[in-house]
């Protein structure tokens, strides 16, 4: 955003308006934080402000302030699209593509409301009046902090908003620190505890409240379903829908699992393959310069960032894993040599 377009989008906001805040498919820490940080901060605006996912999303995020008042799509589509036709404004969080919010993204495509993106992964797509766009944050939740800041209402931020960025930040840099997370984030994580974030309590909140199923499917899928391919440096693991039911899996409960994978010595590349809603959904994490970016939107319709991708796949589980394998020698060179 430059001056001017700061300027236009504090005179939009200096009446009330009707605005809807939209966030990506199955709704993450960062999307629900970043969500629910601008929710909290244009409410005390007197906006009128509706947040709609496109589905649901983890538990372990419904202590966020506001969650209550979010609009599942899916569930109640008929709202959710009266909200979209009344909005002025709709902010678009932790997505640039519209294919990210699946049949929301028609209506929000079809909507004449002024959109505005806010957003960290690459390759935005253009369809915003408005973008805060930057590839280097370590999050959105980052990017809200910004925002709030070049409105100028820096003491706007009270426990509420504080809360919830604090949450995005964490859960994106993998709890501070993947190579995303730079002074200005701990910078910004010191001003939000100042602000009233109840770090220590947020950690326990989001980590802590697994269900022993939750705790038993990942032990079955570390000691059952890993393999590890040393001649690539990869390693992968898989779980099928049935796999899921036996362990009374809840939404979220695979979050973050992919890491495993990437914290044995020497590994540089890693990949879970889950089956949901029957297709079979694809998580890519690397270490160094292997870009899982472009494996993701090259053979998995998908994309993300360059260490953290994702995709998905409507082949069967089977078939899935081993275009996987047969993809590895031709990026053999790369996954050596990645540093
Ligand atoms: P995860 O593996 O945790 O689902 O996603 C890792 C990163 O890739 C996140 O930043 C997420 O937003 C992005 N991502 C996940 N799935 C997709 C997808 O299907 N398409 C695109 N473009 N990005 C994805
Ligand atoms: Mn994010």
């Amino acid at each position: 955003m430059n001056t001017k377009q700061v300027k236009e989008v504090k005179s939009l906001l200096n009446k009330p308006k009707n605005i809807v805040i939209v966030t990506h498919w199955s709704p993450d820490g960062d999307a629900m934080g970043s969500s629910l940080g601008l929710y909290n901060y244009l409410i005390q605006k007197k906006h009128k402000v509706t947040v709609i996912t496109p589905n649901d999303y983890p538990s372990f995020l419904f202590w966020l302030a506001g969650n209550n008042k979010v609009i599942d799509f899916s569930k109640k589509t008929k709202s959710a699209k009266t909200a979209v036709a009344k909005a002025d404004l709709i902010f678009c969080l932790d997505f640039n593509s519209l294919k990210r919010i699946d049949s929301l993204g028609v209506e929000v495509a079809k909507s004449n409301a002024i959109k505005f993106m806010i957003d960290h992964h690459l390759q935005p797509e253009d369809f915003a009046q408005y973008m805060l766009h930057d590839i280097k944050a370590c999050s959105t939740c980052e990017l809200i902090y910004d925002f709030i800041k070049l409105m100028g209402d820096k003491k706007a931020l009270n426990k509420n908003i504080a809360n919830c960025l604090y949450t995005g930040i964490m859960t994106d840099t993998g709890s501070f620190r993947y190579p995303s997370t730079t002074s200005k984030t701990h910078r910004i994580i010191a001003e939000l505890i100042d602000a009233g974030a109840e770090n220590g309590d947020i950690h326990n909140r989001i980590y802590d409240g697994n269900t022993e199923g939750k705790i038993k499917l990942l032990g079955f899928s570390l000691s059952e379903k890993l393999t590890v391919m040393k001649d690539f440096k990869t390693a992968f693991f898989s779980l099928t829908a049935a796999e899921l039911k036996k362990y009374n899996y809840q939404k979220g409960d695979t979050e973050g699992v992919v890491n495993y994978a990437l914290s044995i010595e020497g590994i540089r590349f890693a990949a879970f393959f889950v089956e949901r809603d029957g297709i079979i959904k694809t998580s890519f994490r690397s270490k160094g310069t292997f870009d899982v970016n472009l494996f993701a939107r090259t053979h998995f319709t998908g994309g993300g960032h360059k260490n953290a991708a994702g995709g998905m796949s409507e082949l069967t589980m089977e078939k899935t894993i081993n275009k996987f394998v047969d993809l590895l020698p031709a990026y053999k060179k790369q996954l050596n040599s990645s540093k």
